[in-house]
């Protein structure tokens, strides 16, 4: 069987359908995967032991046989809890192939394969009966089907489905019961990711103000869930406007409906602010007295508490449709709706003559359809993206590198998706203003959003929106006149990695016959930098696991390993280690530098040194960013923004993914008079337009 895998090439900056082996998408899953992040997750672990053992008890005490029913086993982990603990019988399902035959290995290799049975399907095709998978219904029902936001794994209909065929009424469920948390608050930062800030721009004629077209005011932005390590998120940065509230819970041993339907509480603000966003969190009983429990609940909440940290579960971060401005002690409402797989909030204020007893769909206000972005702005600009636009230190770099470089003659044409530059360039003088934004165009046009956006700038014949890709620009599309001042962020949507945003070299090279023969190019260059780390946490999610509440789980490991390896070079992968905290062991170091003001050569561009481990700790791996020079004397950093010397504590853009390449064996420096050398090889390949590293130890 063949796959096909969408992936952005970075030399020409849109999608390409690669035909693909079928063992290709199932290591990318496995390589990727959480599994090791759970079996690392030891709160989890011990806390649903201690409910699987106490729910045998219960059944055993009864006097019945224990028959438990593991829905998407993984691993095996939890039957192998439950055959220890004494159950009589597991049937222990999993959909995914690759996992249900570890699953049998695994189960295996610990001697349970007597008590345990595999069964590699998904658990709504599970037959019961004596010819069935299943010889009876269970009594027991145990899974772990969790996401962020709870039930965006399917949690609900598995469990609706398990109840009505697979498992006995009355049944004992590990966990017991789930419970959601809200926690209304005002917070900028959070609430750039979902709104353009007017941006402000001091021209030679008096300040300009830029501001987002008027469908953004009232769009309800994205579905998709905004989950994100709350931890790092300093208390400076938002403003608690209630207490933490209980949304609704489930009851899991109970017949579970998964039919749309929502949820509504009564808040009063603890704070006069304005509302924007509700932050979320989940936690699961695993018994019913409540005594084991296993939460997500975020550090402001119980501060004495020692934290989890866990990858595989964080907290999630929702919009409100609008901000609303809210007093102390007044009456609100906040409504949770949600349907078979995602949640969505809205908030509504007491009004007078409203029946309160009534919190019924028919209520004013209470919003049951799923929000769906309407204004198409939230699908060019997405939350990362809108926070760097809205970072207005960012922004007056640009603005102070474009002063330095635009005369009033100027032609100037850029290249970058949803990018500002173009009107700010308008407002600093630039002649003539054209904008290309290649990569997008094969996604879908955002010609027409790009113009309701100038047109509520009142700048629709000011500035000309190139629908063409950079190989086909046309003397006509530039009024045939050549570019003096071609500039670029760059950001491309379709950049998985920092480095694919080098596109805009390629696209730059492919216009080098519009450029005149002295054009300015902002950025004139980028530079790769690199430096080695010690992760806080992030290691634990690539690192092995061996042994797992006594269990040998090391076949995971094993699998783990060979499919990081499938591809002969191990790739880098993004993440933005603003959320995952780590400490830096050497010095940054640049790596390579990118000559915009050239074309892209027809050689590799390759480097190869060692870097000093400066700092005692574990090295995990190498993290490594992009760094633009916009002009003289004026950069920007996608990566590291600062670094406290003497602990190695690291700053890091909160907008942008970093690359994290990490080392197969760790290794610890101790001695810090005679450094321990790391030496690279890190190789740019102007024909893929990818990067290849090797990291000797
Ligand atoms: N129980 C393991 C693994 C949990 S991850 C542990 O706790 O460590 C969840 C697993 O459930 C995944 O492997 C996924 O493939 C599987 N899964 C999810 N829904 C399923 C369903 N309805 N039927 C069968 N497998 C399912």
């Amino acid at each position: 069987m063949k796959t096909f895998c969408g992936r952005a090439n970075p030399t020409t900056g849109s999608m390409e359908w690669l035909e693909e082996g079928e063992d290709y998408d199932y290591h990318q899953e496995i390589a990727r995967s959480r599994y090791a992040d759970m079996l690392h997750d030891k709160d989890r672990n011990v806390k649903y032991y201690q409910g699987i053992r106490a729910a045998v008890s219960r059944v055993k005490e009864r006097g019945e046989k224990a028959i438990v029913l593991d829905i998407g086993t993984g691993t095996g982990l939890l039957s192998m809890m439950a055959a220890e603990a004494g159950a009589d019988f597991c049937y222990a399902i999993e959909v995914f192939k690759p996992m249900a035959n570890a699953a049998v290995k695994i189960v295996e290799k610990n001697g349970f394969s007597d008590k345990i049975k595999v069964i590699n399907k998904h658990s709504t095709e599970v037959t019961v009966g004596p010819d069935g998978d299943m010889q009876c219904r269970a009594n027991i029902l145990v899974t772990e089907l969790f996401d962020t936001e709870l039930i965006g794994e399917g949690a609900l209909p598995t469990y609706e489905h398990a109840h009505k065929y697979l498992v006995q009424e009355g049944c004992e469920a590990v966990p017991h019961r789930a419970t959601v948390y809200v926690q209304l608050v005002e917070s900028k930062r959070m609430w750039s990711w979902k709104k353009l800030f007017p941006v402000r721009v001091e021209a030679e004629d008096g300040e300009k103000i830029l501001v987002p077209p008027s469908e953004m005011e009232n769009c309800p932005g994205v579905p998709s869930v905004c989950d994100i390590q709350l931890n790092q998120m300093p208390s400076s940065d938002f403003t608690a406007l209630s207490d933490v509230v209980t949304m609704f819970s489930v009851d899991f041993s109970k017949p579970v409906q998964s039919a749309s339907t929502y949820y509504r509480v009564q808040l009063e603000p603890v704070k006069s602010g304005k509302a924007q966003i509700v932050l979320s969190w989940w936690d699961i009983d695993m018994d019913p007295s409540g005594m084991i429990n296993c939460t997500m609940a975020p550090y402001w909440v119980k501060p004495t508490s020692t934290l989890q940290w866990r990858d595989h579960w964080m907290q999630c971060v929702y919009f409100l449709p609008n901000e609303e401005p809210v007093l102390q002690g007044e009456e609100l409402y906040l409504t949770a709706c949600r349907d078979e797989y995602s949640v969505w909030y809205s908030l509504q204020k007491a009004r007078e003559g409203e029946n309160k007893a009534d919190g019924g769909e028919h209520q004013a206000g209470v919003r049951v359809e799923s929000p769906v972005c309407r204004c198409r702005a939230h699908l060019l600009w997405n939350r990362p993206r809108l926070g760097e636009l809205n970072d207005q230190d960012r922004t007056r770099q640009y603005i102070k590198a474009l002063r330095k470089v635009l005369k009033t003659d100027s032609v100037c044409l850029c290249i970058s998706d949803g990018s500002l530059l173009p009107v700010l360039a308008h407002y600093l003088g630039a002649k003539q203003v054209q904008c290309l934004q290649p990569s997008r165009i094969d996604l879908y046009h955002p010609y027409e959003l790009w113009q309701a956006f100038l047109k509520a700038n009142h700048l629709e014949d000011k500035i000309k929106i190139i629908e063409a890709r950079p190989e086909l620009l046309k003397p006509s599309h530039l009024e045939d006149k050549k570019v003096s001042v071609l500039v670029g962020e760059p950001f491309f949507t379709t950049s998985l990695l920092p480095w694919h945003n080098l596109y805009f070299w390629y696209a730059r090279t492919a216009v080098s016959a519009h450029l005149a023969s002295s054009v300015t190019v902002l950025p004139q260059s980028a530079s790769l930098h690199m430096m080695i780390v010690q992760f806080q946490d992030l290691w634990r999610i690539r690192s092995p696991c061996g042994t797992c509440e006594g269990f040998d789980v090391q076949t995971m490991d094993d699998m783990i390993k060979d499919s990081l390896n499938f591809r002969e070079s191990k790739e880098a992968e993004p993440h933005p280690l603003w959320e995952y905290p780590c400490k830096s062991l050497s010095d940054p170091q640049e790596v390579l530098t990118f000559d915009f003001t050239k074309a892209v050569p027809e050689h590799c561009l390759s480097t190869e040194g060692s870097v000093n481990l400066l700092r005692k700790g574990k090295s995990h791996g190498a993290v490594l960013w992009m760094e633009y020079h916009l002009a003289a004397d004026i950069s920007v950093s996608t990566g590291l923004m600062q670094m406290s010397n003497e602990k190695g504590n690291c700053e890091w853009n909160p907008h942008c993914k970093q690359a994290v390449y990490f080392f197969s064996s760790v290794i610890e420096s101790e001695i810090l008079s005679d450094p321990t050398a790391v030496t690279y090889a890190i190789n740019f390949d102007t024909k893929t337009g990818e990067i290849a590293m090797d990291f000797k130890l």
